[in-house]
């Protein structure tokens, strides 16, 4: 039975238990989940709608076999592309408000880095705020490219949205060295099967081989997944949310933990 951040079944798994788990139900919600501490620092919600056998008491008893936090141990560089003087790609949603790749981006790496953190991962934000690394554009790549080492990160992620045509839509992860070719195909299909989960007609692009400096420049497992169209009004309205922003994170999460686990 899955365990999620939120009482639905649309929320970010954080893990799982089995019929032999038993917990304190912390709460309920009006829509039959049940809040459970389910590690020493985590909490998280089950449907009691499926979990007759597992979980049918307020009163305290052992919580037994806490799950493992999955990707302890791994740390991964997120890094919001753009920022500072460059804004990226600018887009117009349906209402015509504008809207830049730069902040897109900061706020999908975000998102991203609770839902690894939330498992137990490490993250490293090439930024965390509107600012650049460097004002100088090689510079400010050659960093990004630079700080897997630094930090001794197993991977890095970097996030972009596209640009093309108004009607051009969908996702893509785009890797450069071959032995990056694996990653970027399970991180990129991952995030398409949580995506299409919620919107079943978001287009899969697929991985991409691609010439780009972040990834050419990167001593470890490296991909650029560009997560849809600033330059479609309508994908932008989409993917400027915070849902869509979740269910990639979602996506994301799922796609480290089968790459590290199988
Ligand atoms: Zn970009």
């Amino acid at each position: 039975m899955n365990v999620r951040r939120l009482p639905n079944t649309g929320a970010p798994k954080l893990g799982s238990i089995n019929e032999k788990f038993t917990a304190v139900i912390l709460r309920t919600s009006n829509n039959n989940w049940a809040e459970i501490q389910f590690s020493k620092t985590q909490k998280g919600w089950i449907s009691l709608n499926t979990s007759s056998t597992v979980v049918t008491t307020k009163k305290p008893i052992q919580v037994s076999d806490p799950i493992d936090n999955v990707l302890a141990g791994y740390k991964i560089v997120l890094d919001a592309g753009h920022g500072g003087t460059d804004p990226g790609a600018i887009g117009k949603d349906l209402k015509g408000k504008k809207v830049t790749e730069a902040e897109l981006t900061l706020a999908s790496a975000k998102a991203i880095q609770k839902a690894i953190e939330d498992v137990g991962g490490t993250v490293s934000m090439t930024r965390s705020t509107t600012a650049a690394l460097n004002s100088n554009k090689t510079k400010d790549l050659a960093a990004r490219a630079a700080s897997s080492a630094k930090v001794g990160a197993n991977a890095f992620i970097s996030i972009h949205y596209n640009s093309a045509s108004s009607s051009a839509e969908g996702l893509e992860a785009l890797y450069y060295q071959t032995s990056s070719k694996k990653f970027a195909t399970v991180i990129q299909k991952n995030i398409m099967k949580a995506v299409n989960q919620k919107y079943p007609n978001v287009k899969d692009r697929g991985p991409k081989h691609q010439n780009v400096m972040v990834l050419r420049e990167n001593t470890v497992f490296a991909t650029l997944i560009e997560l849809g169209f600033v330059s479609n009004a309508k994908e932008l309205s989409r993917i400027n949310t915070d849902t869509y922003r979740q269910t990639v994170a979602e996506g994301v999460v799922n796609g480290l933990i089968e790459y590290y686990k199988k």
